[in-house]
């Protein structure tokens, strides 16, 4: 990208890379046959070109057929060709990258420079997991060597490796129109552990979807991989979405979005005949621990910190910060003073779609109906705008509400006033389970720090101190995930390298011939992978 970007010139280059309106099914476009959906552009107000269909179950048939057709050949390949190919997704989403950029800005109404990074993050994480392929650990290899002489038994030759589970259903996130939908997270590393992938496209960014799934496809071909590695569905959750999950041929499921939505395809995948894993990442409103001596020292700059984080890409993060949780004191009342005024300056921001931007009334509306309102942004422009709002309680009121303990997906947020620590410690307590937990503490705040860090770690799946949750770095030692409702699998994470293992499981060979051994728990180490062999880590 040589000229700088603006939205205008986006769309001429957007015009160029001409949307057919269609899904991808084992890389051939196909029409739909239901339901007509367009994309919508929440800051204009308007209907977006061009018109989608919802497949059915036929097209459901097809794809996981070809998915399953796909696994065997797929499966089969090396960690480097699968690195390769997953380098290869990244630079057709950057060969593209103007076309989609336009585009994903006007489906989600989401700045420019957000949707720009965004790409960015897509990429990269395709990249992280074309590293994590080539680094091999993901193999996962062991080798338990014969003890023939061991009395009272000998013991046989034992070696273990990791294999993929198979095809995975992925459904694409409103609210990461790129890093968590056709090629986001759950894509990327399911294809990494050499699982076939079917995404189920959010109706919100169908054009965004189309033009990913259109790079995937192109990289599968010009991988030389069977055309069933990958296939781009849209349809409606509860309809296309439910015959996906529990098509016999698929083996996982990858979700991002509502908890009554994630719990659905629990539900769904619980009953079928054979039960698969479902990695649903629902809800969470990641509570912010403000500790006395913080607050003492630097009370207004976390005010206006916090209305920085709460406002941001209009609260739609899963990791937006919807509890603040502090004991009174003069500093808190310094943080709400300079929290509400920053909160009044913040303009009203478009929301991703027309039926998030209702719910987010209603759940504000709910919170006005049992909470104190401490303050709120600049009155609404359109009908999908966001508000900010931000309520304050008490403990025992927080405790016993469920109105209270909701996400309410936007920037909306609940202060809890503690009247001491303990009240505190009850609180964290009484949360459910957490994508984050944020603690703001001072030298002087160390001993109530390490008191709270214990809970927090049965509450959360990151703990971060003196920052704020959203943002989330995609590397090796991140956790995107959490105990209930945050995740329906609080083992995993579905942002960084370990997000490989929800689509692995392990395999054990005992007494195989040397000759029908895998490479990567072959005699000789032909992968050059580091193994534990006997128990200890070793590269022999
Ligand atoms: P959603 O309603 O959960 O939808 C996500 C995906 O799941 C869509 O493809 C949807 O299909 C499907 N789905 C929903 N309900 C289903 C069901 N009962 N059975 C099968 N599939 C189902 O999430 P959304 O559209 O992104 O946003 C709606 C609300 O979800 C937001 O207002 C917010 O409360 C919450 N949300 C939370 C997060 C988070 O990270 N915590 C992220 C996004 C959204 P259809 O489009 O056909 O319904």
């Amino acid at each position: 990208m040589d000229a700088p970007l603006t939205v205008d010139s986006m769309t001429a280059t957007l015009a160029a890379n001409t949307l057919t309106g269609q899904m991808i099914i084992a890389g051939t476009p196909v029409s739909g046959t239901g339901e007509q959906v367009r994309g919508f552009d929440p800051s204009a107000g308007k209907s977006l070109e061009p018109v989608y269909q919802h497949g059915d179950a036929s097209h459901v048939e097809t794809a996981c057929a070809a998915a399953a057709d796909a696994f065997a050949a797929y499966r089969a390949t090396t960690s480097e060709q699968r690195a390769t190919f997953l380098e290869a997704i990244a630079t057709n989403i950057e060969a593209i990258s103007e076309a989609l950029i336009a585009r994903a800005v006007a489906e989600s109404g989401l700045p420019l420079p957000r949707i720009t990074g965004e790409v960015g993050r897509t990429t990269g994480q395709l990249r992280l997991f074309a590293g994590v392929l080539r680094e091999g650990s993901w193999n996962g290899a062991r080798i338990d060597t014969a003890l023939p002489d061991r009395t009272p038994l000998p013991r046989p030759d034992i070696r273990q490796r990791f294999i993929p589970l198979g095809p995975v259903a992925v459904f694409g996130a409103s609210n990461f129109p790129l890093a968590f939908s056709v090629a986001g997270g759950d894509t990327a590393s399911a294809l990494a552990a050499g699982c076939p992938v079917v995404v189920k496209g959010h109706d919100a960014h169908p054009g965004t979807s189309e033009l990913v799934a259109r790079a995937i496809s192109d990289a599968v071909r010009q991988s030389g991989l069977p055309a069933g590695t990958f296939s781009l569905l849209f349809g409606s959750g509860p309809d296309l979405g439910i015959t996906l999950v529990t098509d016999p041929r698929i083996k996982a499921v990858g979700f991002t979005g509502s908890r009554s939505g994630g719990l659905a395809l629990v539900a769904a995948a619980a009953a079928r005949p054979e039960p698969i894993p479902v990695y649903a990442e629902m809800s969470s409103i990641n509570p912010v621990f403000l500790l006395d001596g913080a607050l003492a020292t630097r009370g207004d700059d976390l005010g206006r910190a916090f209305v920085g984080s709460l406002t941001m890409g209009s609260g739609q993060f899963c990791t937006n910060p919807g509890l603040v949780i502090a004991v009174d004191s003069p500093g808190l009342d310094a943080f709400i003073v300079a929290a509400r005024e920053a909160l009044s300056a913040a303009p009203a921001t478009p929301m991703l779609t027309p039926n998030i931007a209702r719910s987010y009334a209603s759940g504000v509306d709910a919170l006005t109906g049992s909470a104190d309102l401490v303050g709120r942004g600049e009155g609404p422009t359109g009908e999908t705008s966001c508000r900010a709002a931000l309520f304050a309680t008490d403990a025992p009121s927080f405790l016993n509400s469920e109105v209270l303990q909701a996400e309410v997906f936007g920037s909306s947020s609940l202060i809890v006033r503690c009247t001491d620590s303990d009240e505190m410690h009850a609180v964290a307590e009484g949360i459910e389970g957490q994508l984050t937990a944020t603690v703001h503490a001072d030298d002087s705040d160390v001993d109530e720090a390490g008191r709270l860090l214990p809970l927090l770690e049965l509450k959360a799946g990151r703990i971060l101190f003196d920052g704020w949750p959203t943002g989330v770095e995609v590397c090796h030692a991140m956790v995107h995930g959490g105990p209930f409702p945050a995740t329906s699998d609080s083992r995993s994470t579905s942002v960084g390298a370990r997000a490989i293992e929800r689509f692995l499981r392990p395999v054990a060979y005992q007494s195989v011939p040397k000759s029908l051994l895998p490479s990567a728990i072959a005699d000789g180490n032909p992968e050059n992978l580091w193994r534990r062999i006997d128990g200890q880590l070793t590269q022999d």
